[in-house]
């Protein structure tokens, strides 16, 4: 794809939603790290009905710690691998207040070092809770780029590369949002929207379905 068409799209997706943010709530970067680690597999639904619960209850490293693991699973039994995540939870929490004094680290080493926290969970925080220019490659970015050939690549990794180098930096902060919504509601994985795609002229996917 050339750079001209890169832009427009890029452009419309801007006009389209200026303020883009994440699906999940929070309201404090130690809220969005939990809320990210739990979404892993799951949808930010799910994950939004467990911390409206939980929250109100345990929104401090200290405060999830004092729950335990099966106190904490008790909220969060309804999203998928919750044995695991209330594990990773609970020691990520215990790391934040040995380690971090209960503050969630503006670091990616440090993030990466958390139990449960990958490159794209440390992305988001960084990109969403600190304002970095950061480009957490999920499935549906992944989708998106490759199809509308934006950015391609084989693995999420190649693709979150090819990003960084490609999108001008007016851009960075919010692609990730973009492509993410654009993936989860029009160019969606098994009949992709392309009748009531912003960006349908542009995109170059050779079996858009009208
Ligand atoms: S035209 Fe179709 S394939 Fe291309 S981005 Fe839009 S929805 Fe996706």
């Amino acid at each position: 794809m050339n750079k001209e068409k890169r832009l427009e799209i890029l452009t419309r997706l801007r006009d389209d939603n200026p303020h883009p943010t994440t699906e999940l709530e929070f309201t404090t970067p130690f809220e969005l790290l939990i809320a990210v680690l739990l979404s892993a597999q799951a949808t930010d639904v799910s994950v939004n009905k467990a911390t409206r619960k939980l929250y109100p209850v345990a929104n401090t490293p200290q405060a999830i710690l004092d729950l335990g693991v099966d106190g904490l699973k008790d909220y969060i039994k309804t999203i998928g691998l919750f044995n695991s995540k209330a594990e990773n939870t609970i020691k990520t929490c215990r790391m934040l207040v040995e380690l971090h004094n209960s503050v969630v680290p503006e670091d990616r080493a440090a993030l990466e070092a958390l139990p449960g926290v990958g490159r794209k969970t440390a992305n988001v925080v960084l990109n969403t809770a600190f304002g970095w220019p950061t480009i957490a490659v999920d499935t549906h970015i992944y989708r998106v780029s490759n199809r509308t050939k934006l950015a391609m690549g084989k693995t999420v990794d190649d693709v979150e590369q090819k990003l960084l180098k490609v999108v001008p930096k007016e851009f960075k902060v919010d692609v990730h949002h973009w492509l993410i919504l654009h993936g989860r509601y029009i160019c969606v994985a098994r009949k992709p929207k392309c009748g009531a795609c912003l960006i349908e002229d542009l995109c170059e996917f050779k079996e858009k379905i009208e």
